[in-house]
């Protein structure tokens, strides 16, 4: 068992678990990675509970004395996160807002997926119509020919030379004709990656 937790139960008895686990649940359901601490939280509760105020209080300054939230951040900001909470916030959630969350952001923001950070959706989720339209001229310009093995017909499809997840936008500049194998093969490879990858399986 985590030995802070081990050292909350030892301090404040079931009441103490009670307390953090009520604060974690707050925090994955209302912002997901932080909760903005204030006195109606402290009475939320202590009501819900039965406890008294103080001890509450009491209860979530040790959580920052052994680390179970980041002290500092709480002491500046009235606000109760930590590392651990933000890495699996980030790695679970689709969007995560590093702009609102930049004065009390633990992890570092570069570590995030760069599509988690950006709330823009693909095309072809916002306007398949466009995205058909899209890939058409996309095709018409390559000759209908694979951009990567020079193979023509059969199935096409349209890879993104900058990855999406790498922040690559849907745009004729950024598009160009593939076969099918070559598409799966090349997944979020950059240009450069996928000739080094087809390289070293000499293809
Ligand atoms: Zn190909």
């Amino acid at each position: 068992m985590d030995i802070r937790i081990k050292r909350l139960k030892n301090a404040f008895g079931c009441s103490g678990i009670a307390v953090y686990d009520y604060i974690l649940c707050e925090i994955y359901r209302v912002k997901g990675c932080f909760l903005v601490w204030d006195e109606s939280s402290a009475f939320d509760v202590a009501d819900y509970f039965g406890l008294k105020e103080n001890l509450v209080m009491e209860i979530v300054n040790y959580c920052g004395v052994v680390g179970l939230f980041d002290k500092d951040i709480f002491r500046q900001y009235k606000v109760l996160t930590s590392v651990e909470i933000q890495h699996s916030f980030a790695k679970l959630s689709m969007f995560v807002p590093v702009e609102e969350y930049k004065n009390f952001l633990l992890i570092d923001a570069g570590d995030i997926p760069f599509y988690k950070k950006n709330k823009k959706a693909r095309l072809f989720q916002r306007n398949v119509k466009k995205w058909y339209r899209l890939i058409k001229e996309v095709f018409k310009r390559d000759n209908y020919i694979c951009q990567y093995c020079g193979k023509a017909g059969g199935k096409l499809e349209a890879d993104h030379v900058i990855p999406f997840s790498k922040g690559g936008e849907d745009t004729i500049e950024n598009l160009v004709t593939s076969c099918r194998k070559c598409n799966r093969q090349k997944r979020d490879k950059t240009v450069e990656e996928f000739k080094q990858w087809r390289l070293s399986r000499n293809e």
